[in-house]
This record gives C-alpha cells, structure tokens and sequence, in this order.
C-alpha cells in the first residue's frame, strides 16, 4: 500500500468508525442471518473479523494489572449541535470538527469525532452485561482512532442521554438534530477505567483501536432503552478472545 492509499485508507476508516455511517458500497452485514460469526465470509476486507488476534469487544475483570497514574485525560466541552443518523445499524451522533472536545492517551490528542450506541452493551464488566452501551470515537492526525466506552445500566428517570436518544431518527438513513449536548454529562461519576488495544466491533473489524472502558456505568431511562431496542433490537458483538493482551486498570480515582 502506498502511503497515499494508506492516507486514503485511513480517511475511509474515520467516517466508518466504530459502527459507523453506511458507506455505499459497504456489504450487507447485521447482527442476525449476517452476524458477526458469519462477518468474515461476506467480503474479504473483512477478513481481520475471524483472523484478528486483538478484537473487541472483550470481557473486563477485576482484578486487571492496576496503574493509577496511566489513565486517559478527558477535555470535554458543550457542543452546539450534533447531527443524528440513523444509519441502519446505530444511531450515529456527528461531531463537528471544532468543537474542541478530546481526550489525550499516552500523550497524544484524539478528537471526538462521533459518538452512537449499542444494545445490549459489548463489553463485560465482572462477568456482566448492561442494557446499552455509548462509543464516543475520536481520531488522532495521524489516523488513529481512539474509543471511549460507557457502560449504560437501566435508571427509571430521564438522564442526559434521554434528548439525543428520544430525537433518534426512526427509519435507516434518516437524520435528526440535537442542540446543546454536552458530553461530560454522558459519562460515570467515577472515571475508574480499563484500557486496552482492540478493534471495531464492526466490519471491517479493524485492529490498532485505542479502548477507555470506564469500569462503573452510567444511567439511562428505561424508557430510553425499550425505545431504542423497538429500533434495534439487539446490536452487540459478543466478547472476543484476549490472546494474551494486557488489560490495564487506571485511576484516576
Ligand atoms: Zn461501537
């Protein structure tokens, strides 16, 4: 690959996310007929989904390897507006590129570029499943991206989540706006969290993916969680192999 279509590349890889828009000539993938067993059959840029050895999602336990100090910085900030799409498989919040929100990991800024949901969540903590779970995607200049996962268990109230997922358009490729989001408000009081490399949980599956999982999670109404599974119904690749992968527990609390 030449380093014009390694840019090229990783450009495509930045509007596709994590579960991210439906590029037109994307093949036909879901969570059914066409799961994520079968994902690695249905073209063969999605290889890496059967082939990889650091996919994710995966199962979290504590106790992992504790180091307090090697915690993600987050520089979250209101937004204006964001953008909803209903892309068929989530909904995808878009970022602007100015808005100024990011995290820092290992010394390197990743800008938040969109964020969307999955039902139930992908990720495990202590052997546990909750009822959604938030992606907040960022990408570094370099092409790099970085996820930020919140675990969402069910509260009987609405939470900060409640008005972009009650604006969430009802129909594939419909959009929606939102205004005044502010995404410090998504995340968990206790910013406790496990990190690791991974992947896209979707196809194409692709490896080299920073992941903050906060160990506690955040709310969201139930009502917000049966509206969203009228929707989709079920949304979460299961957990992948670790193959040795280190998983570290960070502070800062
Ligand atoms: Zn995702």
């Amino acid at each position: 690959m030449t380093r014009r279509s390694a840019l090229v590349a990783l450009a495509l890889l930045a509007v596709a996310g994590c579960g991210g828009s439906v590029a037109a000539h994307e093949p036909h993938w879901d969570y059914d007929a066409e799961g994520p067993d079968h994902w690695a059959d249905l073209d063969r840029g999605y290889a890496t989904c059967r082939a990889g050895h650091a996919q994710s999602p995966i199962a979290l336990d504590s106790p992992a390897e504790i180091h307090p100090a090697d915690h993600i910085e987050v520089d979250y900030r209101p937004i204006p507006s964001v953008n909803l799409l209903n892309n068929g498989h989530t909904i995808q919040a878009s970022v602007p590129a100015d808005s100024g929100n990011a995290i820092v990991v290992d010394g390197t800024r990743f800008t938040l570029t969109q964020f969307h949901f999955h039902l139930p969540s992908e990720h495990t903590v202590d052997g546990g499943e909750t009822a959604m779970e938030l992606h907040l995607v960022h990408t570094a200049t370099s092409g790099r991206l970085a996820v930020l996962a919140v675990l969402l268990s069910v509260d009987s109230d609405p939470t900060p989540l409640s008005r972009v997922l009650t604006a969430s358009p009802d129909h594939p490729g419909r959009t929606g706006t939102v205004t005044a989001v502010d995404p410090r408000e998504f995340l968990p009081i206790d910013l406790a969290q496990f990190r690791y490399q991974g992947s896209l949980t979707t196809p194409p599956c692709t490896e080299g993916v920073e992941w903050t999982v906060f160990r506690h999670s955040a709310p969201v109404s139930i009502a917000d969680v049966d509206s969203y599974r009228a929707l989709f119904p079920h949304s979460n690749r299961p957990t992948q192999p670790r193959y040795g992968r280190p998983v570290v527990l960070a502070g800062p609390n």
